[in-house]
């Protein structure tokens, strides 16, 4: 396992929009190393910047579920329309171990997205697969699930926060047992 180490909460290039990835051929190797990050931390969703890398990439596996039979690399990914009703999710995050947050996502996204072979694609998702493309683009747009909630769960979680912040070059072991972590 080549997996890279995972950053935490607190480390800036988790508030960073993520730079566009040039040549999408170049890149397979980083892929394989965040699908063992990803796999090693039982996540189901990884951004590269949540590896350290200033990317606009992020992997996918919800092969878990009856929604996809394969694994998604999604790469140079932006939003282009949201859709559905608001809805309220669980979602917990490898980049904040120990937290795990109802945030209100709408049903829908359609996202622009290159595949490996450099190809362009655009399609809506749906689902916890569309849940999760939400969480990852976030990401790669310097947005936590923090952000994404009220003042009162803010304060809840401000000790972990600020020691995460402390901590965040160090690895910080979590024995999660939340099933929707990306
Ligand atoms: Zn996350």
């Amino acid at each position: 396992m080549a997996g890279l180490e995972i950053v935490h909460y607190g480390n800036p290039i988790l508030r960073k929009k993520c730079e566009p990835v040039k040549d999408t051929l170049t890149i397979e190797s980083i892929i394989d190393d965040m699908f063992d990050s990803m796999y090693e931390a039982e996540g189901i969703g990884l951004a590269a910047n949540q590896v350290g890398l200033d990317m606009n990439l992020f992997i996918i596996d919800v092969t878990h579920t009856e929604e996809a039979e394969d694994t998604h690399i999604f790469i140079n990914g932006t939003i282009v329309a949201t859709d559905g009703d608001d809805k309220v999710f669980q979602e917990g995050c490898l980049s904040m171990p120990g937290i795990a947050l109802d945030v209100i996502r709408p049903e829908k996204v359609t996202l622009k997205y290159q595949g490996i072979d450099g190809e362009w694609h655009e399609k809506e998702f749906e689902g916890l697969l569309g849940r999760a493309i939400q969480h990852e683009m976030d990401h790669l747009n310097g947005i936590f699930i923090i952000d994404r909630v009220g003042e009162v769960e803010k304060i809840k979680y401000q000790t972990e926060l600020k020691e995460m912040e402390k901590n965040s070059n160090k690895r910080i072991n979590s024995k999660s047992e939340k099933r929707f972590v990306l």
